[in-house]
């Protein structure tokens, strides 16, 4: 054992993009309070993190490696387990992944932290609601787990209600009935988390069924949200399971801080070269557009984006990333598209999107709602154009049309592809006119009060220094 006196803390995580992020600053969070912190995630992110991932947020004081060698006293640690998978096979076929982790993961899991407790006293395990099967690993070896919920308050007071039958809800197989919720406005079954309806398949169900059934083994559930704007969900949650918010869990430079570097692990490569590029286009002019880190779209919408850019006439960075998986195959684009459009458009295949988003060339997101895009928006205060796919992400278009109100939300034609006139329309919305002043005046309010929340007197910083105060005394309230 170590002579180390400082609180460990260990975090679990799968290695996706929008998964170990929020994980990796909330541990820059712990870290800057004195905590010291070591992430566990599947081998398969190992050599995609360690390529694409700036020096300064990895090499510099992270040990990356197995051997748990602690010597290094400013960093977080970084360490490994195995899915159970090979390490090229195809894990978009996500049905083979979530049962074999589910297999696997334990025992793989409960060996590093055996191998781990040689070296520290664990204080708590914070894992993430994708990696349900870990709880019962770190009760096992009998550390305190906490949950770091990485959506929306709102998708935590969804889930839990409807998990645990604490609400009435209507039928889930009808995507127009209503839903009424203590501390949101009515919506439609469709704005659900795509996790709890009938139509999703049954390995993404079980996933968050298995994690509400061990909610009761977990001490604490905080967010990577703010109170602030999600004040009346997370009130409506304090007499169930509360939610402490600790967010938004983005870069320090996107809430103010002077440090330009980004807090961020990158599975591929940022093409920093499109910053320069934004610097030679006018203010607000510029249409951002990403899908995040997982989805692939079909050749048809990718086309009717194309089409509504160009008929625009405004310039816009699109980026659509390159596929990982063979049954993913990247949507080409319009070879005349790109001659057309090539004075005012960028097309790459990954960015530094926090560093976009603060851009003020950029005039708006056409974003899938994941809730880390989310949150990067409505700190930096960017109108949005929600277009969701599955998971929470209609449950954020939710939010941003109706609570945040910053942005507007395309709607999708039966055969559940978006036309180009309703990506025009809102391009059009967003961008010109009483509508596009009353969203950015929203969202400019909800920067402002996203970025209270982080100083000093803030709430989530109060959050951080509770969790941490009971890390070292316990958590009365689980006791
Ligand atoms: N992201 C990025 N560059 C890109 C696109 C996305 O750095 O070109 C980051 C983005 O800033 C966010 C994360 O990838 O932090 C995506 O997470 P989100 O929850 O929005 O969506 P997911 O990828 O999980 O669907």
């Amino acid at each position: 054992m170590s002579e180390d006196k400082r609180i460990h803390v260990l975090m679990v995580s799968m290695s996706l993009q929008g998964h170990i992020n929020p994980m990796f600053k909330f541990a820059k969070h712990l870290l800057s309070k004195g905590v010291h912190v070591t992430i566990a995630t599947t081998e398969d992110g190992r050599d995609g993190m360690l390529k694409n991932t700036k020096p300064s947020n990895l090499t510099k004081s992270t040990n990356i490696n197995n051997s748990h060698n602690s010597n290094n006293d400013s960093g977080i640690d970084l360490v490994f387990f195995s899915d159970g998978l090979d390490l090229d096979f195809d894990r978009s076929d996500t049905e083979s992944l979530v049962n074999t982790i589910r297999e696997n993961g334990p025992k793989n899991l409960s060996t590093l932290i055996t191998d781990l407790t040689k070296v520290h006293n664990y204080s708590c395990v914070i894992v993430n609601p994708f990696v349900p099967w870990a709880i019962d690993v770190v009760v096992e070896h009998g550390i305190p787990c906490a949950l770091l919920w990485i959506q929306a308050c709102a998708a935590y007071s969804i889930y839990y209600r409807y998990l645990k039958n604490i609400n009435p809800f209507p039928n889930m197989d009808d995507l127009d009935e209503k839903v009424h919720l203590p501390g949101l406005p009515p919506f439609e079954v469709r704005d659900s988390p795509s996790f709890i309806l009938p139509s999703t398949p049954y390995h993404f169900r079980t996933v968050i069924r298995e994690l509400f059934q061990a909610m009761d083994k977990v001490s604490w559930v905080i967010g990577t949200s703010c109170y602030e704007i999600e004040e009346e969900i997370v009130n409506s949650m304090a007499s169930l399971t509360p939610i402490y918010p600790v967010g938004p869990l983005v870069s320090p430079f996107l809430l103010g801080e002077k440090e330009r570097s980004d807090v961020s692990v990158d599975m591929w490569i940022p093409e920093d070269s499109c910053i320069e590029w934004l610097e030679t286009m006018p203010d607000s002019s510029v249409i951002y557009v990403s899908f995040g880190s997982l989805l692939s779209l079909s050749q048809k919408q990718v086309g009717n984006i194309a089409m509504a850019l160009k008929n625009s006439n405004k310039a816009f960075l699109w980026v659509i990333k390159p596929c990982k998986g063979e049954s993913n195959n990247v949507a080409e684009l319009p070879v005349e598209f790109l001659e057309e459009t090539k004075v005012r458009g960028l097309v790459v295949k990954w960015c530094p999107q926090e560093k976009v988003l603060m851009h003020p060339s950029v005039a708006c997101f056409v974003t899938h709602c994941g809730w880390n895009s989310t949150l990067e928006t409505l700190v930096t205060g960017v109108p949005v154009i929600a277009w969701p796919f599955w998971s929470d992400q209609a449950t954020n278009a939710m939010l941003m049309e109706k609570v945040f109100r910053n942005g507007v939300r395309v709607k999708y034609g039966e055969d559940g592809i978006v036309e180009t006139e309703e990506i025009e329309r809102c391009i059009k919305d967003v961008t010109e006119g009483p509508r596009a002043e009353e969203l950015k005046k929203r969202a400019m309010k909800m920067k402002e009060l996203a970025r209270k929340t982080l100083q000093e007197d803030g709430t989530s910083n109060k959050n951080i220094n509770k969790f941490i105060t009971e890390l070292i005394v316990g958590n009365p309230a689980r006791a």
